[in-house]
């Protein structure tokens, strides 16, 4: 099992996600993010949208 959470990329939020494969729990993060985190999305340019994709890839972690 995999598991992401909003903190662990530095977010001020209680989101935590489980899955069982890397692209999983990355397709909940951002559907998550497009929700609860459309402010900080909709700044981005795409350089920060593949910085952040990294980062959160990077914070996946199996538990
Ligand atoms: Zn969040």
């Amino acid at each position: 099992m995999l598991k992401y959470a909003c903190r662990d990329v530095g977010v001020e939020c209680d989101f935590v996600t489980t899955g069982a494969t890397v692209e999983e729990v990355k397709e909940k993060a951002f559907a998550h993010a497009a929700v609860a985190h459309a402010d900080i999305l909709k700044g981005m340019t795409e350089s920060a949208m593949a910085e952040l994709t990294k980062a959160v890839e990077a914070s996946i972690k199996p538990v």
